[in-house]
């Protein structure tokens, strides 16, 4: 029996009143891969990620996480959820409460985890993404790439069995780019099921089983990094490339 794939998405259609944004995207996401998807600005990606956890809802097509189908009018969206983490460009933490309190805010009141058993798990995740001294400070006192890998840290401590990142890195000074995506590497070979909307043509080379380039609503190609990036055989993305590279 081949194992079900941790994500299908199918005929995807995504409208804003009478833009069409999403025009039937078809997308699996095996357990463990990596797919990085890259498109000019525009194209669709964030509304697609967006999609894959329902933050909005898709205008036609189906969405299926983990077995569960999302756009199923019946489906319980909030226990589905529970298993997707998301991760911003913008890092979305709570400046009014310190590191630690960030990590086990959900942890407590979605999970029902005691105060112990959270504090351990954000103990564990800090140390994870290198944070470990952290714990006590408050956002506004890390850098935009600490404050990054700890919304990664938040995000881990509700055990995902699937993350999206959502141009995690764009937002940084670029010398804060590499512990980011250094992370992000390190969760993907430790089996991680990533989806990543991302910019950075080496980290996706590198790491990303898959490469998605979408353009105008539309995946125009997809295949492995090396051909997708190094060899792509669609004029469009030549010149997206092009342009990025
Ligand atoms: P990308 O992430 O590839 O840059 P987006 O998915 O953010 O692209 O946006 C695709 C298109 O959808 C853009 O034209 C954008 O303006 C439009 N769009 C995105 N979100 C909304 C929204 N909530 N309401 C109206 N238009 C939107
Ligand atoms: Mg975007």
């Amino acid at each position: 029996m081949t194992e079900q794939p941790m994500v299908v998405v199918s005929q995807l259609h995504k409208s804003f009143g009478p833009l069409e944004v999403l025009k039937g995207i078809d997308l699996s996401v095996a357990r463990g891969e990596v797919v990085c998807v890259i498109g000019p600005s525009g194209s669709g990606k964030s509304t697609l990620l967006r999609c894959v956890n329902l933050l909005e809802e898709p205008s036609a097509g189906t969405v299926v996480v983990n077995g569960v189908e999302l756009t199923d009018e019946d489906c319980d969206l909030d226990g589905a959820r529970i298993k997707i983490g998301m991760v911003f460009q913008s890092f979305n933490l709570f400046s009014h409460l310190s590191v630690l309190d960030n990590l086990t805010v959900a942890q407590r009141k979605v999970l029902k985890r005691g105060k112990a058993e959270a504090e351990r798990i954000a103990h564990e995740n800090l140390e994870r993404v290198g944070l470990s001294e952290k714990a006590t400070s408050m956002p506004a006192q890390l850098s935009g790439g600490q404050q990054q890998r700890v919304a990664i840290a938040r995000a881990l401590s509700m055990n995902p069995e699937l993350m999206l990142f959502d141009e995690p890195t764009s937002a940084l000074d670029p010398e804060l780019v590499g512990d980011v995506l250094g992370v992000m590497r390190q969760l993907a070979d430790e089996g991680m099921t990533m989806l990543v909307v991302t910019h950075e043509m080496q980290f996706a080379r590198e790491v990303a089983d898959r490469v998605l380039f979408m353009d105008d609503g539309h995946v125009v190609e997809e295949g492995p990094a090396e051909q997708v990036i190094g060899n792509p055989r669609q004029e469009r993305t030549q010149t997206f490339l092009a342009r990025v590279l």
